[in-house]
């Protein structure tokens, strides 16, 4: 067993159970599908606490880019650091540690069916943490509390609307008390009228010191909230600005087209 940790050591596998410095850095990375390279050199760092918005056209390789993050596709070149540590090739223990300390939240919810909004919540933190039921319960609730469903606790995900099914999502991606939490545009599949609830508590997260990675075409949201905005097209990075420059004045002619597009 030791030998097995000092050998997985020797490897590179840090230890992510706790980041000291909750930032992601991203260097020369490259992502390809098969001959599609749709990640072109990506160079970026992202500080703690800081709130990014990822924007782009559709396909410009930004779900791909977040998705990196905590390994749901693995990089074909370089490296992504977090908490100054690199990421290639972590396995087993480590990779759990990561993904606990990088909550992740889906354009379509991915709610457990079969599961009311509690389990959905105490499912990971049971079988992954190894929590006591009664403790998983108890911070599931505190959770559905904190995105405003604490009424909604024993409600399976077909009794609830689009909006409090995200709600539900992002309750359990904070279940593990991430300090990176990605979106990938959490508001994309839901009825207009929905939106505003589940941007509010996405609001009210950014102000909590967590690291917040946001890919969305909400404009408002990430004029408002984002310290920074990040555009890509073509898989490559073609400007990174505060809000206030990007909205106003787009250095990239790409940027400029597409905000002339959704504005
Ligand atoms: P975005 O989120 O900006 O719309 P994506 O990151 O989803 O873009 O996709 C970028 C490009 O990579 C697209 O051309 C897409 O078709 C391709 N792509 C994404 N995922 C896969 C995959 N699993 N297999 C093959 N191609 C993929
Ligand atoms: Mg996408």
């Amino acid at each position: 067993m030791l030998s097995g940790l000092r050998s997985q050591s020797a490897a590179g596998s840090a230890d992510f159970s706790r980041l000291e410095n909750a930032s992601v850095e991203f260097r020369d990375v490259v992502k390809a599908f098969g001959d599609h390279r749709v990640l072109n050199g990506i160079n970026l760092t992202i500080n703690p606490g800081e709130v990014v918005a990822i924007l782009g056209p559709s396909g410009s390789g930004k779900s791909t880019l977040i998705r990196l993050i905590n390994q749901l596709e693995s990089l074909s070149g370089g490296d992504i650091l977090i908490d100054n540590k690199s990421t290639r090739q972590l396995q087993g223990r480590a990779l759990r540690q990561l993904r606990s300390r990088v909550g992740f939240v889906f354009q379509q919810f991915n709610l457990y069916a079969h599961l009311n909004a509690v389990q959905n919540i105490t499912l990971a933190l049971e079988a992954v943490h190894g929590w006591k039921k009664a403790e998983a319960s108890t911070r599931a609730l505190e959770l559905l509390h904190q995105v405003g469903l604490a009424d909604k606790a024993q409600h399976m995900p077909s009794q609830l609307s689009g909006g409090q099914q995200q709600r539900v999502a992002i309750a359990r991606a904070l279940a593990s008390s991430p300090q990176i939490i990605l979106f990938d545009e959490p508001t994309s599949a839901l009825d207009p009228e929905m939106i505003g609830e589940v941007l509010y508590v996405m609001k009210s997260l950014a102000h909590s010191g967590i690291t917040m990675i946001v890919v969305t075409h909400e404009m408002q949201f990430a004029r408002e909230i984002a310290d920074r905005v990040v555009f890509i097209d073509g898989g490559e990075i073609c400007e990174v600005a505060p809000p206030a420059e990007f909205f106003t004045r787009p250095r990239h002619p790409r940027a400029r087209r597409f905000l002339q597009k959704v504005l």
